[in-house]
């Protein structure tokens, strides 16, 4: 009997960040006895006067949001890192150790449309999404006490988003948070001992095994990484090896809002539902030398496993040892590019 990764239990390196995933792909043969159910479908307003991102209304600080016609930033009126942080370490016999953090939390209506999601969204205002947060690195670099800029999406009450206006969030702050150090120091070492970036190398292997691959245009690639966690997560590679989002052109901006009009698109037909997930960009930290190493990404990490309120949990095994999965990368990969990319609220 052969090595199957298709039969045998096994273990996958995520090559980021250098852990593990235990994949069990017999499990998926064991009868299923949770229930599915389906949502009802959420009818939402174009506009709530409660919601504190719609235009024109009042936020918690007092303040009035414009007018907006596109999409809107702001800071944070709740922020998790405040700017005017004094500097300071506590070290108690190297067991007790903590240091002060400084940063910048921003918030992004992605529409002013209260019941829309990044789905609905136009090319254009996706195009423009982009290019707001392009604007957010660049000022929030502009701070030379900001060494990483965290740009993500929470999507989703399974997720804990208290507020179904489609928006975004950025964290800017004075340290690099855990995962990107990690992904740094693999990124680092790929590049000292080939002279390419690892994510260029590991996009052409799976160019060539396809097996992966969910879709494509001419300057992204999204797939289902081979060391995936969540049942439907993928990675949202450029073709070209840049470090960050400034180095993007028009065309690429463009092409980065097509493959993300495309994918939620999918995600959101998998289970007909508005699919929920986690989603940030991963780039090089600023204000921190070079970091020729870095190759600009996007995680999309989504919890539904069966149906619209089935999901993964990450407990037991996972919490203690090293995270699961049943169904393969490759099963997920293959079940999202047979989606639609036809919204399925848009199919008569
Ligand atoms: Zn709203
Ligand atoms: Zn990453």
């Amino acid at each position: 009997m052969n090595f199957d990764l298709k039969e045998h239990p096994h273990n996958r390196i995520n090559i980021l960040t250098g852990e593990w995933v235990l994949v069990s792909p017999h499990r998926t043969k064991r009868p299923w006895q949770g229930k599915v159910e389906s949502l009802p479908a959420e009818n939402r307003p174009p506009y709530d006067p409660a919601c504190y991102l719609c235009p024109g209304n009042k936020r918690a600080d007092g303040s009035q949001n414009p007018d907006y016609r596109e999409s809107f930033v702001f800071t944070n009126d709740y922020s998790s890192l405040l700017s005017d942080t004094p500097a300071g370490e506590i070290n108690k016999k190297g067991l007790l150790k903590a240091s002060s953090q400084k940063g910048i939390c921003r918030v992004i209506s992605f529409s002013p449309r209260h019941d829309l999601t990044l789905p609905e969204i136009d090319i254009e205002g996706l195009k423009k999404v982009v290019d707001l947060w392009c604007e957010e690195f660049k000022s929030l670099s502009s701070n030379t006490f900001i060494k990483y800029i965290q740009i993500f999406e929470n999507k989703g009450e399974i997720m804990g988003c208290s507020n179904p206006h489609p928006h975004g969030q950025i964290w800017a702050q004075n340290s690099i948070p855990v995962e990107l150090n990690k992904e740094t120091l693999r990124q680092k070492e790929y590049w000292e001992q080939n002279g390419r970036s690892l994510l260029s190398d590991y996009l052409s292997l799976e160019l060539e095994e396809q097996e992966r691959i969910v879709l494509q245009n001419e300057h992204f690639v999204v797939l289902v990484p081979f060391w995936a966690i969540w049942p439907y997560e993928v990675l949202v590679v450029s073709r070209r090896h840049v470090i960050n989002i400034l180095e993007f052109t028009e065309d690429e901006k463009v092409a980065l809002a097509d493959v993300l009009k495309r994918l939620t698109t999918r995600y959101d037909n998998l289970f007909e539902t508005s699919f929920p997930y986690s989603a940030g960009m991963h780039q090089a930290p600023v204000n921190d030398g070079e970091h020729k190493e870095w190759h600009w990404h996007m995680h999309f990490y989504p919890p539904l496993l069966r149906s619209a309120t089935v999901k993964k949990f990450m407990v037991g095994y996972e919490m203690l040892a090293n995270p699961q999965r049943d169904i393969t990368a490759e099963f997920a990969a293959e079940r999202l590019r047979n989606l639609s990319e036809v919204h399925y609220k848009q199919k008569t």
